[in-house]
């Protein structure tokens, strides 16, 4: 493998770490009447929004699974699209588990529910009846990467009310807040519309709130999709530098469009997940590295990437194949506009007139077909 091949892939941030995660048979319930607790295991010092020790994440951002033999096979395929859902927004990656030490089981032992972190050895992530909701199965999973609820935020009392008349007897613990020495928010506003925040009503002994928004109008209990804060704060946490773009031809002012599994379109903007794709910012701005362009509308087990096809003059989405071609860098033109050059061939992407991109093989940042404007994709 080359070094430049190295290079464009994914880069690990984490340290490999050595000392030993404190365990405890602790409890802490969630999904409120409906559910069980939902976060497992042990009491650790960490970020009650996420963990600040490094000791808790996992390795190259990279979650070993498996799923217990009896986990129904309805569930496996939720559970792929949760991990879509991640992989195309964040850095994070899932493989099936090897020979890991440290995985999660994928288990129905415990409602809907999930360790914090990595705990060390084989952690339980369950989902029992009534967890196969896309949404309930990426908040367990964003606590097995490292992160708490949303209202457990230091300064989660500028932004909510907690009636604590309202909770039911012995339930109270999953109210509290913890000090700024012990959470960090990870670079993110407090996010009403986060997955990991409580709905308002959770653990409620009388039907009555017991978390009430401060901000008139706000809705809590996100259960369908990651805020766009959910995903800056995994990436800030585990890769960054990572951030989700969208790509803006200078030719005709319009996004990429997905069509997975075939060429890439020129579209209207439309806010769509397949019109977002995520990069390594500071690799795809440097020549001599260059990133993937991953796009947020996966689709089945692998990663769905910007693909230059070498059988003609086209760009496609592939399955990740660590190839070169599917390797991108970004020159700076002005302002937010760049040129889009592949790594293996030297062409840069070009709108040819009509909907379509395709790779032409003399870059020229003069000329506006090859101009893209790169901006945040966070648009909400
Ligand atoms: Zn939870």
């Amino acid at each position: 493998m080359s070094t430049v091949l190295k290079l464009c892939f994914l880069i690990a941030i984490t340290t490999r770490v050595t000392a030993t995660p404190m365990r405890e048979p602790v409890q802490y319930p969630d999904e409120g009447a409906l559910f069980e607790g939902d976060i497992q295991g042990p009491l650790p010092t960490v970020s009650r929004a996420g963990i600040i020790n490094p000791i808790a994440r996992w390795p190259s951002a990279t979650i070993p699974y498996q799923f217990t033999l009896t986990f129904p096979f309805g569930y496996r395929s939720v559970f792929q699209s949760a991990i879509n859902h991640i992989v195309g927004r964040t850095c994070i990656r899932f493989k099936t588990r090897q020979a890991e030490v440290d995985f999660i089981e994928v288990n129905q032992d415990s409602g809907c529910s999930s360790g914090v972190g990595r705990m060390g050895g084989r952690q339980g992530l369950s989902l029992a009846n009534r967890c196969d909701h896309l949404g309930t199965i990426v908040h367990e999973m964003i606590h097995a990467l490292g992160f708490w609820h949303e209202q457990s935020r230091t300064d989660r009392d500028d932004y909510v009310t907690i009636n604590w008349g309202n909770i039911q007897p012995g339930k109270e613990h999953n109210f509290q807040s913890y000090d700024a020495s012990y959470v960090s928010p990870f670079g993110e506003e407090y996010d009403y519309s986060s997955i990991m925040h409580y709905g308002s009503t959770y653990f409620s002994k009388n039907g009555l709130d017991i978390i009430t928004p401060k901000q008139s109008g706000a809705i809590i209990g996100e259960r369908e999709t990651m805020s766009n804060s959910d995903i800056k704060k995994i990436n800030n946490m585990y890769c960054q530098g990572t951030q989700g773009v969208i790509l803006k031809s200078e030719f005709t002012g319009k996004e990429f469009l997905i069509n997975e599994g075939q060429d890439i379109a020129i579209w209207e903007w439309a806010n769509n997940d397949n019109q977002k794709w995520t990069v390594d910012w500071s690799a795809f701005t440097d020549q001599s590295l260059g990133s993937q362009l991953w796009t947020w509308g996966q689709t089945g087990g692998n990663v769905k990437m910007m693909d230059e096809d070498q059988s003609n003059a086209g760009v496609n989405i592939w399955g990740e194949n660590g190839g070169i071609n599917q390797c991108w860098v970004a020159i700076h033109i002005t302002g937010s506009t760049y040129t889009i050059k592949n790594k293996m061939s030297g062409r840069c992407l070009s709108n040819n007139g009509a909907n379509k991109v395709a790779c032409a093989t003399f870059c020229s940042s003069s000329d506006l077909r090859q101009q893209w404007g790169i901006y945040e994709a966070y648009s909400n």
